[in-house]
């Protein structure tokens, strides 16, 4: 079963309960997929979380799931296994099988920490192992502290732990050789240090025993060490997510969350190994309110898209503000392929004042036309009685206006300066009108004129006739193209000089 959702959230620790919250507050149906293994879930307490220290980091859990759960946000245990990326939505799929689809999704999965592999380290890990002095440094203050190096980058770690104890004792073998400057300052600061690479470390009553390669023995309260951040996004590898160069090689995000895929955002360890709990909430957060202002912008964009008579208002006050618009006459790139064709019935989308359609209606077409401004309209039909034939025209958004199939559809100069104007996917829906057999022509605009020196600012793109066909997306199985072609035309020019226009010419045949 496949459940559609404006959001999934794959991973509901800190960051993706904090991002599920913003979702669910701002009234989006928003699905948390939680594997339920937080990284500190080693640990009992939690500390550096402003009015939250000392608290369990599950009870921190627990309350968020509540709280998402009051904004409408369902919650469930599954693992993802992959993302499938499908143009308008992520399909996400768990391992056991269930299927959801999303118009965004937040990726907060968090990171395992791959600990030094030394005996008996993990048995103690979050309880007398611990990895960050702002986190549980301040309940072993004093006390007898180890650090095991991991690298030489541990050298900072073991600084911040002397901040903490008069007792500290640096296992260096993976830092080592340790430089003259870091011996200095170690030995400035009464630092400890035992070259010796650490074979186990097991607990007693004395405290924390850590037996080095010698055979020697040293206890201490506690010991810091770092592990290594352990991503697992294995079921994200399609999407191709930009990753950072920080340890670890996390997920790249903006301020916002925002990752190098227009519906992917992340929030959390997964794109920052380093962070605290708070610094993830935060990160969620922002990563919450990402997705939904991407889905807000959206919204407003698919509305216009849908909304034909506010798009094209402007096309309606272009024509009522002119006695005539275009010359009546056909254009003569599509006069030139369309000579060659049997006559039989087309559909003529974004037909204007009729000039093609009464065309083709004078060469034995059954032709009809479409378009949004009913002055237009009303010109072409004018046109058509003037010249007595029988064209037929409607005032609609493009081929979903209109029933039936055709032998050719037409589509001339479907140009428009609103930024939102759907041409794509009003070729397509005319191409889906093409009868089997039948053909799409579509004549477009290939270059601004010569005389407009570049494209004015307010025009859309212009693409060749070659770009055209591979933005349309047909499937190749279906249409066989037998023009795809730059047709140079003569034009006047606005100051009367003679000039050219570049027509991009696509004649695309329907197999049946
Ligand atoms: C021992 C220890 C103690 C710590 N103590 C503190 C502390 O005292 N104070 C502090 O501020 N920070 C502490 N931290 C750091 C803290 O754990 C992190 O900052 C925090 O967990 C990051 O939150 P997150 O939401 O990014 O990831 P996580 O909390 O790790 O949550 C990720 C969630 O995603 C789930 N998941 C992973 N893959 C999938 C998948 N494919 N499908 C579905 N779900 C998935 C996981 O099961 C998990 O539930 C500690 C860390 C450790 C290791």
């Amino acid at each position: 079963m496949t459940n559609e959702w404006d959001a999934v959230v794959i991973g509901g620790g800190v960051a993706g309960l904090s991002a599920a919250q913003m979702l669910g507050r701002s009234r989006r149906r928003t699905l948390v997929i939680d594997g339920g293994k937080p990284r500190n879930r080693f640990a009992a307490h939690m500390h550096g979380v402003l009015g939250h220290d000392g608290l369990d980091p599950a009870r921190l859990l627990e309350t968020g799931r509540a709280e998402a759960r009051a904004y409408g946000v369902e919650i469930a245990t599954g693992t993802v296994s992959s993302l499938i990326d499908d143009g308008e939505f992520i399909r996400v799929e768990r391992a056991d099988g269930a299927v959801d689809t999303a118009r965004v999704v937040v990726i907060s999965t968090g990171i395992r920490d791959e600990l030094p592999a030394v005996p008996g380290l993990h048995a103690e890990w979050g309880r007398t192992v611990l990895h960050c002095p702002y986190c549980h440094g301040w309940e072993v203050a004093g006390l007898r502290l180890g650090v095991l190096a991991t690298s030489p980058a541990s050298v900072h770690q073991i600084e911040l732990v002397r901040q903490l104890s008069d007792h500290v004792t640096a296992f260096t073998a993976a830092a080592e050789p340790l430089d003259e400057d870091t011996t200095t300052r170690f030995a400035a600061r009464d630092v400890g240090v035992v070259s010796e690479g650490v074979r186990a470390v097991r607990r007693d009553q004395d405290g924390l025993v850590i037996t080095t390669e010698d055979g020697a023995e040293h206890i201490v309260d506690a010991l810091f060490t770092g592990g290594d951040p352990d991503l697992r996004l294995e079921f994200a590898g399609e999407l191709g997510l930009a990753r950072s160069d920080m340890p670890g090689t996390p997920v790249a995000v903006d301020l916002r969350g925002a990752t190098s895929h227009p519906r992917v955002f992340a929030a959390g360890n997964v794109t920052a190994p380093f962070a605290n709990v708070p610094v993830s909430m935060g990160s969620g957060s922002m990563a919450g309110a990402g997705a939904n202002a991407m889905l807000v912008a959206e919204d407003f964009r698919r509305a216009v898209a849908d909304r034909a008579d506010l798009r094209n208002a402007g096309w309606e006050e272009r024509y009522a503000a002119e006695n005539h618009f275009w010359s009546g006459r056909v254009n003569a790139s599509v006069a030139a392929v369309v000579a060659d064709l049997t006559p039989g019935t087309a559909l003529d989308v974004g037909s204007g004042e009729g000039g093609d359609v009464v065309w083709l209606s004078e060469r034995g077409w059954h032709a009809t036309g479409v378009d949004v401004s009913p002055t237009a309209v009303r010109r072409a039909t004018e046109l058509a009685s003037a010249r007595g034939v029988d064209a037929h025209f409607v005032v609609g958004d493009g081929a979903r206006s209109v029933e039936g199939e055709f032998d050719l559809v037409l589509a001339s100069f479907l140009h428009s300066w609103e930024a939102d104007f759907p041409r794509f996917r009003m070729l397509r829906e005319a191409a889906a009108r093409v009868a089997p057999g039948g053909r799409l022509l579509v004549v477009s605009h290939a270059a601004p004129p010569p005389w407009a020196r570049e494209l004015p600012a307010h025009m859309p793109p212009m693409h060749s006739p070659e770009e055209e066909l591979a933005l349309l997306d047909l499937d190749p199985a279906q249409w066989r193209p037998e023009i795809v072609e730059l047709r140079r035309r003569e034009a006047t020019a606005p100051d009367g000089t003679h000039g050219h226009l570049d027509d991009g010419v696509l004649l695309l045949r329907r197999v049946t």
